[in-house]
């Protein structure tokens, strides 16, 4: 039986960034200032996990001018994030219980970037910008004492490292890699699901990349203690940097050599193999017993879509 159509391709989310991230201006603190004080500066504001954006025709604006921005809250942190053409884009951390106070006013929208993402409640360009800005700002709201001497630590680089006037040691922002990947056995692939996950969700397996290790190596470690299964061969399918707080998800499949399954209940709430058909129509939200995939503003979506299309043809 022939797979049915899945339609044009969906856009992944928090990809690719329509900045310029023009590194070369953050040590030059009077281009910076410069670029603030332009009118047609633009300022992401950002509180905790919540991002306040302006009600505006019928839509969402998350872009403020800098007067706006500094009216919503005082400013713990503010990252330069890059140029959209010659005007500054920036990043400002506010308290989030001053984002939560806003969320009274019926002018503005205060929501986390999930429910933004998934929605599509602002404009999809608006995605990497408000991803970058969310992920510098937690870590910032992490960082703000040395981990080297517990001192309290200064802001250079327009944002993009934070010096120790102590012990001298410079701390730079960190993306943790996370490996995304879904294990292939001819027909069937394997999916599993979080107790997390909205009733019906079924997805990838994934974790978090540890120290000494390779993305293939962290793909069939994670594999194997999750659900039991051993993979062979790994191979790369794409990125997506994904700001919750501020991991890099890297999209994989994988050569399934086992297939009996242990699933890990501490980890998943369940495991197990679905036929191409069946992920089809989950893609789809069209299988007979309500299952389905995660978003296409997640990278899972495309990574099950690309093998349903492409059969074995992703391990190549
Ligand atoms: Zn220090």
């Amino acid at each position: 039986m022939p797979l049915p159509d899945l339609g044009p391709k969906p856009h992944l989310g928090y990809t690719p960034s329509p900045l310029d991230r023009a590194a070369d201006r953050r040590n030059d603190a009077a281009a910076v200032a410069a670029l603030a004080a332009d009118a047609r500066a633009g300022v992401y504001v950002i509180g905790g996990e919540l991002i306040v954006a302006k009600k505006a025709g019928g839509g969402n604006d998350p872009m403020f001018t800098p007067a706006e921005a500094k009216a919503l809250g005082a400013a713990r942190e503010t990252v330069f994030l890059g140029l959209a053409g010659d005007a500054g884009r920036f990043g400002c951390g506010i308290d989030q219980a001053a984002a939560e106070s806003l969320k009274a006013r019926a002018d503005l929208l205060v929501i986390d970037l999930r429910s933004i993402a998934v929605q599509g409640l602002v404009a999809p360009e608006h995605l990497p910008p408000l991803a970058e800005a969310k992920a510098m700002l937690m870590w910032h709201a992490r960082h703000r004492f040395c981990a080297n001497c517990g001192k309290a630590t200064e802001i250079v680089e327009a944002g993009w490292r934070r010096d120790c006037p102590v012990c001298k040691a410079t701390h730079f922002p960190r993306t943790d890699p996370v490996v995304i990947m879904l294990a292939i056995d001819g027909d069937r692939c394997l999916l599993g699901r979080s107790a997390r996950f909205v009733a019906s969700m079924w997805s990838c397996l994934a974790g978090f990349v540890e120290p000494g290790e390779s993305f293939e190596e962290a793909v069939r470690r994670e594999t194997r203690e999750e659900a039991g299964v051993t993979c062979g061969r790994v191979v790369y399918f794409r990125s997506q940097p994904w700001p919750f707080p501020m991991s890099l998800m890297i999209g994989c499949h994988a050569q399934a050599l086992t297939t009996e399954l242990k699933v890990d209940r501490t980890e998943l709430e369940d495991a197990r193999w679905f036929t191409r058909e069946e992920c089809a129509l989950m893609l789809l939200r069209r299988h007979p017993d309500g299952l389905g995939t995660p978003p296409p503003v997640a990278i899972a979506h495309h990574i099950i879509r690309a093998w349903v299309e492409e059969g074995d043809g992703v391990l190549r």
